[in-house]
């Protein structure tokens, strides 16, 4: 009896020893997580300027507090990729990746594969800040769901709500004034106001040399995809908007259509600058900088990077236009704060729990806030309200060289409510996201396409499909609004499309929007 007992008993231990994530010592709640410490390897890309993460104090506090020592293997960013896909061929692993940044591809490929594992039922017990942003935002839990049903990531979000609208319109005012003229609230009135910045000489040195409008085709801050809103459908880059859960391609749409028509009009009567469709960005911030002023209106993510700090006053933002029927809207783009692959788990890490824990402390919002833009009392101290609000830069560095020294980034979720309550922003990006609330907000559209997870054999059909069809729908947008002919190549224009299976490619986005839409 006695011999049995000692069997089961050696058996028990066994079991025990060789079964991942039970250190003796772990704690499931409260820190430390393990009392004696435990050493991890975790895999991590860097910035230029970053120290080895050993070395960032906001790591090192994280070490005292958890028990839990970071062996970092941190590469050079630029070299990431190809070290990441080499060390996941050896099967050399380490216990994690942070910062993981792997294509949906590696997460579905080697999550099925075995090699990172699953990580729903770690985040239900060991995870109450992931959970609770889960909760929060059901949105964060379908972005990280695989197609399998699976989480193979922790997500990474930074939701300062500055990419949802990037065409700024912004118009010279001091030409207003000049020539007495108000702020165009139309698309007409705002096409008066070109034609008079055209004629009437408002810089002043007696030659035409003003340049009404400029924009560049096509990229993604300066496109004019939110004029075409003025007839009831903004268009971006994608050519992609959603209403009401469908896809709607807007390049096929008759709103587009008349829109082109009537760009075209102002392309002749030389309203939009003819190198809006091929200028470089360098040549079209140049633009705004030359003397005298030339710009009248232009289109850009950020007024001032465009005319310069001094001459940014005399412009300001112009509203969303009315147009010919009545639609005064604005676009919602598909441009993402999220990143879906912040954090991975190997098969071969042996504590999973503690690794899940260790992580989750990361996702807890003053942290989150502090691994994306550095520690207390180095970037940040406290308000009287308990806020993170920035502590003067020490002198001669800039903000972006300084965050990469002491800020490890990568990993944690910021949400738009935590910017003033939790973590103050910067000047810059408040001015902007007031700008997006007053001016835009009230006429936005309501949907986007989110960051949606295909499966491998849906990328591979949009990889196939996407890039022909978004290379001839532009070549055509940019060829109407500059010679004209939609009227005439409209129709061989769309069985053109469907040949090159564009009926095929909305299947595909609406398939991955529906399963979206039903994981939350
Ligand atoms: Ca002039």
């Amino acid at each position: 009896m006695k011999r049995i007992l000692t069997v089961v008993l050696c058996l028990g231990l066994l079991l025990t020893a060789s079964l991942p994530g039970l250190a003796a010592d772990f704690n499931a709640t409260g820190y430390p997580i393990v009392d004696e410490t435990l050493t991890l390897t975790f895999v991590a890309p860097k910035a230029p300027l970053a120290p080895n993460y050993d070395e960032m104090e906001l790591i090192q506090r994280l070490e005292a507090e958890t028990n839990v020592q970071i062996i970092w293997e941190n590469i050079p960013e630029a070299d990431y990729q190809t070290a990441k896909n080499l060390i996941l061929a050896s099967g050399d692993l380490p216990d994690a990746f942070y910062k993981a940044d792997f294509t949906d591809y590696d997460l579905i490929t080697y999550g099925q594969a075995g090699l990172i594992i699953p990580l729903e039922d770690l985040i239900e017990e060991y995870a109450p800040n992931v959970k609770a942003l889960f909760e929060q935002r059901p949105e964060l839990r379908s972005m990280v769901t695989a197609p399998d049903g699976h989480i193979y990531s922790l997500p990474r979000a930074e939701e300062m709500g500055l990419v949802s609208t990037p065409f700024f319109l912004s118009i010279n005012t001091t030409w207003l004034e000049r020539l007495g003229l108000e702020m165009p609230e139309t698309l007409e009135e705002f096409a008066n106001v070109l034609r008079a910045f055209r004629d009437q000489d408002p810089n002043g040195n007696g030659i035409q040399d003003e340049i009404p409008f400029s924009f560049m085709f096509d990229w993604w801050c300066a496109d004019i995809g939110d004029l075409f809103a003025a007839f009831g459908m903004a268009d971006n880059s994608q050519h992609r908007i959603v209403r009401d859960g469908q896809v709607i391609f807007t390049a096929i749409q008759p709103e587009y259509r008349e829109a082109i028509e009537y760009f075209h009009g102002w392309y002749q009567e030389g309203l939009i600058d003819p190198e809006s469709f091929t200028q470089t960005a360098s040549q079209y911030l140049a633009k705004g900088k030359m003397d005298p002023e030339r710009l009248g209106a232009y289109i850009w993510w950020e007024t001032e990077e465009v005319v310069g700090p001094e001459r940014a006053a005399d412009y300001a933002l112009v509203g969303p236009l009315e147009g010919p029927h009545g639609h005064r809207l604005v676009g919602r783009s598909n441009n993402s704060e999220y990143n879906r692959a912040a954090f991975v788990i190997t098969a071969v890490n042996k504590h999973p729990e503690v690794t899940m824990r260790w992580i989750d402390r990361l996702y807890e919002p003053y942290m989150s806030a502090q691994v994306t833009w550095g520690p207390l009392g180095i970037i940040y101290e406290l308000d009287e309200n308990g806020m993170l609000v920035n502590l003067p830069l020490p002198e001669g560095v800039s903000m972006g060289e300084y965050r990469q020294r002491v800020a490890p980034t990568g990993v944690g979720v910021v949400l738009q409510e935590h910017f003033g309550t939790v973590v103050d922003m910067e000047p810059r990006a408040k001015q902007r996201l007031q700008d997006i609330e007053e001016v835009y907000a009230p006429y936005q559209e309501a949907e986007n396409y989110p960051m949606i997870f295909f499966s491998p054999e849906e990328l591979e059909q949009i990889n196939i499909l996407e890039q022909d069809i978004l290379d001839f729908v532009n070549l055509k947008r940019a060829t109407w609004i500059v010679d004209g002919g939609i009227e005439q190549e409209w129709e061989s224009y769309l069985n053109q499309l469907n040949r090159m299976g564009l009926q095929e490619l909305l299947e595909i986005y609406q398939t991955g929007l529906d399963r979206f839409n039903a994981n939350q």
